[in-house]
């Protein structure tokens, strides 16, 4: 009989000794604080890790430790037994070539997960990638040290938004309660997290609210921004992570798109709803995916045709 996922998956890391750890391109705090639990756990048995992000971590996690160990790299090589990518539904997420010659784990939580791993462990149920790599550190037999601890709250207190949406379960408080045993302070990790943005993020809310457009009864609310509204709020691209969150401030709305436009015709849109909208479905026609809430996808103007499209295929999903 082969064994349990879950067991393939801490064997294959217990039977290796070098690693490269990584996660999707344009890092969440769950790719980052997922990455780096692991890598702090896996040297804790003496192993070489490399952690490898394609792009820059965003502002608010960098006083976060070990971010300055993180390569930022779109193509690796060197000698590894094994690649860990975490939260990543397929190879190509973290946008890093090379990948494919190594020996893959892949640990992941997002629905539609391709199995691509020599080993993989899927668990949709888990609210954050970071629960399962808690699982992993507790199996591997390592300690919960503060850097350890610190990690899995980045990971559970974004993936979650601060205990509000996704499978939160009994899991996830079991964690956290496990992580405040270890001495951080999760006050202080959510001021670190959630309020330590720049001025120019905060003019940019702004400017990013006062040009939403409400569509379907204020039940759906599109937001959209490119690099001269980031220009003139002294804003960054860095400065835009969970701004799409915003609008489901209001009773009344149930979903939002958010479009950054990348170049001249190409735009990414990051998608959220509550409760029942699937929005992974609406992502999914733009070859996209992701969870029920939060989803996204890369596709191309013009922006006019794009959005009436987003406004039809949102219709559908808020029935
Ligand atoms: P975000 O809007 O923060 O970029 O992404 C929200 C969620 O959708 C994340 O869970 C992310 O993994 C998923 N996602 C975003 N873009 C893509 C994409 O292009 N392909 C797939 N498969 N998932 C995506
Ligand atoms: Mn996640």
């Amino acid at each position: 009989m082969s064994p349990r996922p879950f067991d393939a998956v801490v064997d294959a890391l217990r039977a290796r000794a070098s690693f490269i750890v990584t996660s999707h391109a344009r890092p969440d705090g769950d790719a980052i604080g997922s990455s780096l639990a692991l890598a702090f756990a896996l040297e804790h048995l003496g192993k070489r890790v490399r952690v490898v992000l394609r792009d820059p971590v965003p502002a608010p996690y960098r006083a976060f430790p070990g971010i300055d160990r993180i390569e930022h790299l779109s193509a690796v090589d060197g000698p590894a037994d094994a690649a860990v990518l975490l939260e990543c539904s397929d190879p190509s997420r973290p946008e890093v070539a090379g990948l494919d010659r190594y020996f893959l784990v892949n640990v992941d939580h997002h629905l539609g997960n391709t199995m691509y791993g020599a080993v993989n462990w899927f668990d949709e149920s888990a609210a954050a990638c970071g629960e399962l790599v808690a699982d992993i550190i507790d199996a591997l037999g390592v300690p919960w040290t503060r850097e350890i601890a610190s990690h899995l709250y980045l990971a559970l207190a974004t993936d979650t938004g601060s205990f509000r949406f996704g499978p939160i379960s009994a899991r996830t408080f079991d964690i956290c309660r496990r992580i405040a045993e270890t001495g951080v302070e999760p006050a202080r990790l959510s001021r670190d997290i959630f309020d330590s943005f720049s001025i120019g993020r905060v003019k940019l809310t702004g400017a990013l609210l006062d040009a939403m457009e409400l569509h379907h009864g204020n039940r759906f609310a599109i937001l959209e921004f490119d690099d001269d509204l980031l220009a003139r709020c002294g804003a960054s691209i860095d400065d835009t992570e969970g701004l799409v969150n915003l609008p489901l401030a209001a009773r009344e709305v149930s979903a939002v798109a958010l479009f950054k436009r990348q170049d001249a015709n190409t735009y990414r849109l990051s998608l959220r709803s509550k409760g029942d909208v699937d929005v992974r479905a609406v992502a999914a026609r733009w070859g996209g995916g992701g969870h029920r809430n939060a989803a996204g996808c890369t596709t191309q103007g013009p922006l006019a045709d794009l959005k009436a499209a987003v406004v039809q295929a949102i219709e559908d999903a808020l029935r």
